[in-house]
C-alpha cells in the first residue's frame, strides 16, 4: 500500500536554507519515494518559494482566518517535488532570512508564523482539503512542531485523525516564548499542561510537538542517545526520556549526484578511491587559492560555521601547535565575529601555514573536500553533521569529536581498527583543546604513513551514506505508525 506522508518544513532546498535541515526536507522524498511512500512538503510562502513555484500553481484551500490571518493553500511541483505552499502574505511575504530581517535580528511575529503554519499543516493532515488525503505528519524542528499539538488539541472537525513523526534536527533550537501568548493560539485550555504546550512557564513549540507526536526522531543515533542527558537535551531531557523507546536516531544522508569526486565538475582533477594520486593536483589548486606553502605534513581544512558549537575556539587554541607540529590549515566559515578575527589573526602569524576564508561558498567547500588531506570538526555537539560524510567520500580523512553524528559516522584509527581494516578517520578523546591537539598530532602520524594513510582514506570512500539507506528507514517507521493508528 503506498502511504501519503505530509512533510511540514520551514525550509527545503533547493528553495530556501539556511542549516541542515533544508537538505533533509529536500532529499526525503526521493529517498523514500522507492520504498512506497508519496511525500508532499508543506512550506511557507516565503518569496523565494512564492517565486519557484510560478503561476501554474493551483489554489486548493483557502483560510478566512489563521490565526487571525488570511491565507490560501497552493499546489504545485518542483521537479519532481509536491509542493503545498501556505499563502499568507501578512506572515511570510518578507524580506530577509525565513525567521528575521537582514540584520539577523528574529521577527517578533515568529510566534505568530509557526503557530499559523502548525495549525494549517493539522488542518491538511486532518482531512479539511477534500481533494488532499494523507496518512500521517511529519514535523521538522520547533518551526513544525505545533502541526501534532494541534492535530492533538485541536484536531479538524469532522477530520480524520493521522499519527505525526517529531524529527529534531538540533535540539538548541526550541521555540519557546512567553505564557502570554497561550490564549491566541485556539487551544483548549487543557492544552496548558506539563504534557501539553506549557514549557518552563511558557510555550514550548517544540517541546508541545515531542508531547505529542507518536515518535521522535533524530538525525543520528547517538544524538537520540545524548539528548536524554541534561548537557544535550537543553531542558527537555526530561521528555525524551519519558518518551522511551518512541525515540530513535536515522542518520542523514548525502547527495551523492551533488558529491561525488568522480564526477564533481568543481575539481580541477577528478578521482576515485582507486586513483587517489590524482588528489594532488586539486592540493596544489587549494595551496594556490589560499596561500599556502607546499609543505611536508598534512593539509587540514575547516568548513563550518565559526561557532562554540562547532568547537571553533577550541581550534583557535590548538592552531599553533598545529603549525609547530608540521600542519597546514585551510578554514572557509563566518559566524561570531571573535572568532572570524580570532582566526584571521592567526593566518598573519603564520603565513603559508593557515589561510583563512570568511564567507560562504559552495564551489570552494567542494574544492577543498578534494583537496584537503583531513577535515577539522572538533564540535561540541553535532546532530549529524554532513561534513564528515563528504570528506569520507572525497578521501578528506575526518577529525572529529565523539559526539552525535559525528561517532555514528567515524571509525577511530586505534590499533584494533587498522588491524581490521575499518578505520576511516581520527576520533578525539575527550572534549578540551588537549584533546584536539592530540588528534591532531595523531593524525599527523598517520599521514607520515603513506600505505595506512591511503586505505584509511579508501576504507571511507567505500562507506555508504547514501540516503538510500535512511529512506528506508524512516518508511519502516512511518509504516509502524500507520499500522498502529489503525
Ligand atoms: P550545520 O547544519 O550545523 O551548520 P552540517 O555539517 O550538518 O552543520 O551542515 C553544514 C553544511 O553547510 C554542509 O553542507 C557544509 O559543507 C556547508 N557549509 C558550512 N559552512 C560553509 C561555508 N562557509 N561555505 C560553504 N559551505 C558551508
Amino acid at each position: 500500500m503506498t502511504l501519503s506522508v505530509l512533510s511540514v518544513a520551514s525550509e527545503a532546498v533547493p528553495l530556501v536554507k539556511t542549516g541542515g535541515l533544508a537538505d533533509v526536507a529536500g532529499a526525503l522524498p526521493a529517498a523514500l519515494a522507492p520504498h512506497d511512500v508519496r511525500m508532499t512538503t508543506l512550506l511557507p510562502g516565503y518569496p523565494a518559494v512564492m517565486k519557484a513555484l510560478g503561476r501554474k500553481a493551483k489554489t486548493v484551500h483557502q483560510w478566512e482566518s489563521l490565526l487571525g490571518e488570511k491565507a490560501r493553500l497552493l499546489a504545485g511541483r518542483l521537479g519532481d517535488h509536491a509542493l503545498l505552499v501556505l499563502d499568507a502574505p501578512a506572515l511570510f511575504d518578507r524580506e530577509g532570512s525565513p525567521y528575521g530581517a537582514a540584520s539577523g535580528r528574529d521577527w517578533d511575529d515568529n510566534w505568530r508564523r509557526f503557530a499559523a503554519f502548525g495549525r494549517a499543516a493539522a488542518d491538511i493532515a486532518g482531512g479539511t482539503v477534500s481533494k488532499l488525503r494523507f496518512d500521517l505528519l511529519h514535523a521538522h524542528d520547533w518551526q513544525a512542531a505545533m502541526a501534532p499539538a494541534y492535530l492533538r488539541f485541536a484536531p479538524p472537525a469532522g477530520g480524520r485523525s493521522v499519527p505525526s513523526v517529531m524529527t529534531i534536527h538540533n535540539m538548541a533550537f526550541q521555540g519557546h516564548y512567553d505564557a502570554g501568548i497561550f490564549p491566541l493560539l485556539g487551544l483548549p485550555a487543557h492544552a496548558w499542561s506539563i504534557d501539553g504546550v506549557e514549557a518552563y512557564g511558557g510555550v514550548g513549540y517544540l517541546k508541545a510537538g515531542m508531547e505529542a507526536a507518536q515518535a521522535i526522531t533524530t538525525v543520528s543515533p547517538t544524538y537520540a542517545e545524548e539528548i536524554r542527558s541534561p548537557d544535550f537535551g537543553m531542558g527537555l531531557q526530561g521528555v525524551v526520556a519519558a518518551k522511551g523507546d518512541r525515540v530513535s536516531g536515522i542518520l542523514n544522508g548525502i547527495d551523492i549526484a551533488e558529491w561525488n569526486p568522480e564526477t564533481d565538475l568543481h575539481l580541477a582533477s577528478s578521482y576515485s578511491a582507486r586513483t587517489l594520486p590524482r588528489r594532488t593536483a586539486n592540493r596544489r589548486a587549494l595551496e594556490g587559492e589560499f596561500g599556502l606553502e607546499p609543505g611536508e605534513g598534512p593539509l587540514f581544512i575547516v568548513i563550518s560555521r565559526l561557532t562554540w558549537q562547532k568547537g571553533m575556539d577550541l581550534l583557535l587554541d590548538a592552531i599553533d601547535p598545529l603549525v609547530a607540529a608540521g600542519g597546514r590549515l585551510a578554514l572557509l566559515g563566518s559566524g561570531d565575529a571573535t572568532l572570524q578575527q580570532g582566526f584571521v589573526a592567526a593566518a598573519t602569524r603564520h603565513p603559508g601555514r593557515i589561510g583563512v576564508r570568511i564567507g560562504y561558498d559552495e564551489a570552494l567547500s567542494h574544492r577543498m573536500q578534494g583537496g584537503g588531506d583531513a577535515i577539522l570538526i572538533p564540535s561540541r555537539f553535532e546532530p549529524c553533521g554532513l561534513t564528515q560524510l563528504y570528506g569520507l567520500a572525497y578521501g578528506c580523512v575526518p577529525v572529529v569529536a565523539r559526539t552525535g553524528g559525528l561517532a555514528d559516522t567515524v571509525i577511530d584509527a586505534n590499533a584494533a581498527a587498522i588491524g581490521l581494516g575499518t578505520a576511516t578517520g581520527v576520533q578525539m578523546h575527550g572534549g578540551d583543546a588537549d584533546a584536539l591537539r592530540s588528534a591532531i598530532n595523531r593524525t599527523i602520524a598517520l599521514y607520515r604513513q603513506p600505505d595506512l594513510w591511503r586505505q584509511i582514506q579508501r576504507t571511507g570512500m567505500k562507506c555508504d551514506f547514501s540516503w538510500a539507506r535512511s529512506g528506508k528507514a524512516y518508511a519502516d517507521l512511518y509504516t509502524r505508525l500507520v499500522a498502529e493508528a489503525g
